[in-house]
């Protein structure tokens, strides 16, 4: 699609919008299948050295208390994820890049990964990071790496982060972590204080330069004590745009992976299956113990705060059935995208 398409899409209202997340939906059973993948997610921390002006666990909320969970906690839950016929989990937490979180993850990766015979297939999700510690990681067993760019713009990035942060940084370490030879995630919020619909398409054209293979992106929620939070937003825009722009994405990219992301479900109680609807084929069950749970609040009405891991897979399961999906016990899920891009690279 040109740019001024993705703008005409992006800007469809009344019944059209349906139309459009009915083509979205077809396009994911025709490019990658009626399985819809879990990833079920660990919030390992939420100490981050990191201060962006949306996020609920920045470096300057004081009020929070923070925690760390321990190596043993970590590869405790991957291993019941594992033997609960999970493929696949996500580590995620706050950024921090001092050696003793670095080893921390590398020691739980090693260990997932031999007592699970590389069976488990882990995302990270754990910021910017030297090439160093992205290989060490790589080394340790991790497969996958999702790192969103939040906004494909440099001037609505800084808008976005105090001044220290850097775009250009985020971009090189997509750059390094595609070299490396992991299976490249990113992703943009949606609905951004500022952000207009021509940069929700440079987003999705972004997606696409970058040959990325799997996206999580999701509405933009405010978290109240925020800077950002004084702006204000609007709930269902920022719902129906990020439908239109997992519908789009999935016009545009095919065989990727895209997640429905737990944000959705914070605005509509139905979120997750309207992602799916759209064109999502990954969901991510909170695999966090509860008392870590209400901690890690990235932003505000974060759903399932208080139901364990147990009960998220099983009302996770129930939501890909009603929104027409099927589930892929023990699938790792890898994207179809990374195979095909690892195979032509051998050909060039
Ligand atoms: N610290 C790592 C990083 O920033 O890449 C990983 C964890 S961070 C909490 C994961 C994602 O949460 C961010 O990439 C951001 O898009 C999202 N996020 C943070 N605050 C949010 C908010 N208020 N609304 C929606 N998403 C938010
Ligand atoms: Fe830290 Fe990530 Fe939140 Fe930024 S988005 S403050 S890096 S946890």
């Amino acid at each position: 699609m040109t740019r001024a398409e993705i703008i005409a899409l992006l800007n469809l209202q009344g019944d059209k919008i349906a139309e459009l997340y009915k083509y979205g939906c077809e396009a994911r059973i025709k490019h990658v299948g009626k399985k819809v993948y879990l990833r079920g997610i660990v919030e390992l921390s939420n100490i981050c050295a990191k201060n962006c002006l949306y996020c609920g666990i920045r470096r300057d909320n004081a009020a929070l208390p923070r925690y760390e969970m321990s190596v043993e906690e970590i590869i405790q839950a991957a291993l019941w994820a594992h033997e609960s016929g999970y493929g696949s989990i996500v580590l995620q937490s706050g950024e921090r890049t001092d050696e003793k979180f670095i080893s921390l993850i590398e020691s739980a990766l090693s260990a997932i990964s031999k007592q699970t015979e590389g069976k488990l297939a882990v995302t990270l999700s754990l910021g910017e990071q030297t090439r160093a510690t992205y290989k060490r990681w790589l080394a340790a067993g991790a497969r996958r790496y999702l790192l969103r760019i939040e906004t494909s713009d440099p001037q609505l990035y800084g808008k976005l982060h105090p001044s220290d942060h850097s775009f250009d940084f985020r971009l090189e370490c997509l750059h390094t972590l595609k070299e490396l030879g992991y299976q490249l995630g990113t992703g943009v919020m949606i609905g951004l204080p500022y952000q207009t619909i021509e940069q929700l398409a440079d987003d999705i054209l972004f997606f696409k330069k970058m040959d990325v293979d799997m996206i999580g992106m999701g509405p933009y929620i405010a978290y109240d004590g925020a800077p950002l939070a004084e702006l204000g937003y609007d709930k269902e825009r920022n719902l129906e745009l990020a439908l239109k722009m997992i519908a789009i994405a999935r016009l545009e990219l095919l065989d990727v992976n895209i997640a429905a992301t737990t944000a959705l479900q914070a605005l509509h109680p139905e979120g997750r299956e309207l992602g799916i609807k759209a064109g999502a084929n990954v969901v991510m069950p909170n695999m966090t113990d509860v008392k870590y749970r209400q901690l890690y609040k990235l932003y505000d009405g974060k759903p399932c705060l208080d139901e364990n891991a147990e009960q998220c897979r099983g009302c996770l399961e129930r939501r890909i059935i009603s929104a027409g999906g099927e589930i892929a016990p023990g699938d790792p899920g890898d994207p179809l995208h990374f195979r095909r891009r690892i195979q032509r690279n051998k050909y060039l």
